[in-house]
């Protein structure tokens, strides 16, 4: 089968690898549609996220994807056989405590593809267990449901962020995750949307994925803005969606006492400055977020019901052979790149 290795920083290379046979448990699944993560990018760029992942040999990246079920093991469901499923990527122990006690997301056993030792889904077929495969309806495309995984990130941050009918939020950084975020945020009950990007497309794409007061953080002060918008209260929760070091402080600053702060962008460092002081004085709870937990099922059925709105997110799609464009087109931010799709 075809497969497309990393092989250094901004080095893709398309191989002939061999077609992976599924282990008991297991779904073959014919790979139809993988996004471009923001994640991959610190891959793709650095060949690491932070000191603790490192690719030091070639490997497959992508986790955000979507296929058909050709075959399953002897132990898997047969039901599967046929259907198009959503993938949620990383594959938990199940014995550990993290596992036993409903936080599987944050096992420290979890198997995830596209990173260091394991490969992902940027090639024609991968194997992986039957339980993480959820078939998505009929209507939807492989293209919406490899964006399934994205939104359920979004899911997650919102529900960390335990959101009040009737709450203000912040959202600073207005990628995929921001825009997500900002949907689920709105029919979620958020009252007023505040969203913020250094990119002035962003800024306006948030306008059309929820966001009530979207501006540019690039020309404007972010915490002055906020806080001059909401007369000096500050907002009841902020969402941190940048991949930048900064988001999380912003995010604090612009929070209202005994408010919450989520954060969830990527910054890739292993260490990113917090104003401890004003969170101390404000008791805020601050909660980082790590992929999802238990909600790929609901994730469907919003963005089947287009409640949620994953495809206008995607502005770009190419095939497998050009992935390395697909990536030199996220790594760069051009021509208004949102989501990128590798379609096979
Ligand atoms: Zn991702
Ligand atoms: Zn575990």
């Amino acid at each position: 089968m075809k497969a497309v290795e990393w092989h250094a920083p901004r080095q893709m290379r398309l191989v002939e690898r061999e077609k992976p046979e599924p282990k008991p448990h297991e779904a073959l699944i014919r790979v139809e549609s993988v996004g471009v993560c923001g994640s991959d990018m610190h891959y793709y760029l650095q060949g690491r996220i932070g000191s603790q992942q490192v690719l030091k040999e070639p490997v497959i990246l992508g986790h955000e994807y979507s296929g058909i079920v050709e075959a399953v093991g002897a132990a898997a469901d047969g039901g599967l056989v046929g259907k198009r499923v959503a993938v949620e990527p990383g594959i938990p122990c199940m014995k550990c405590e993290s596992c036993t006690t409903g936080h599987y997301n944050v096992c420290k056993k979890m198997f995830f593809p596209g990173g260091p030792g394991n490969d992902g889904a940027l090639c024609e077929y991968t194997a992986v267990h039957a339980a993480f495969c959820f078939p998505v309806p009929d209507t939807m495309t492989a293209q919406a449901a490899a964006m399934i995984e994205p939104a359920a990130v979004a899911v997650h941050a919102v529900e960390l962020a335990q959101l009040y009918p009737g709450e203000t939020v912040a959202i600073l950084g207005l990628g995929s995750i921001g825009l997500l975020t900002a949907q689920v945020a709105k029919f979620s009950g958020a009252h007023l949307i505040y969203g913020t990007d250094v990119l002035p497309y962003r800024v306006e794409a948030g306008r059309r994925h929820g966001v009530d007061m979207a501006f540019d953080a690039g020309r404007e002060d972010t915490v002055q803005r906020i806080m001059a918008e909401t007369g000096g209260r500050g907002v009841d929760v902020a969402i941190d969606c940048t991949n930048g070091s900064d988001g999380m402080g912003l995010a604090v600053q612009v929070t209202r006492p005994a408010g919450r702060c989520v954060l969830v962008g990527i910054s890739g460092e292993e260490w990113d400055p917090l104003p401890v002081s004003i969170a101390r004085r404000r008791e805020l709870t601050l909660r980082w977020c790590r992929r999802f937990c238990h909600n790929f099922a609901r994730t469907i059925v919003l963005a089947a019901s287009c409640k949620l709105d994953v495809i206008s997110l995607i502005t770009h799609s190419f095939p497998l052979e050009r992935t390395q464009e697909a990536f030199d087109l996220v790594a760069e931010n051009r021509d208004n790149v949102i989501k990128v799709s590798v379609d096979i």
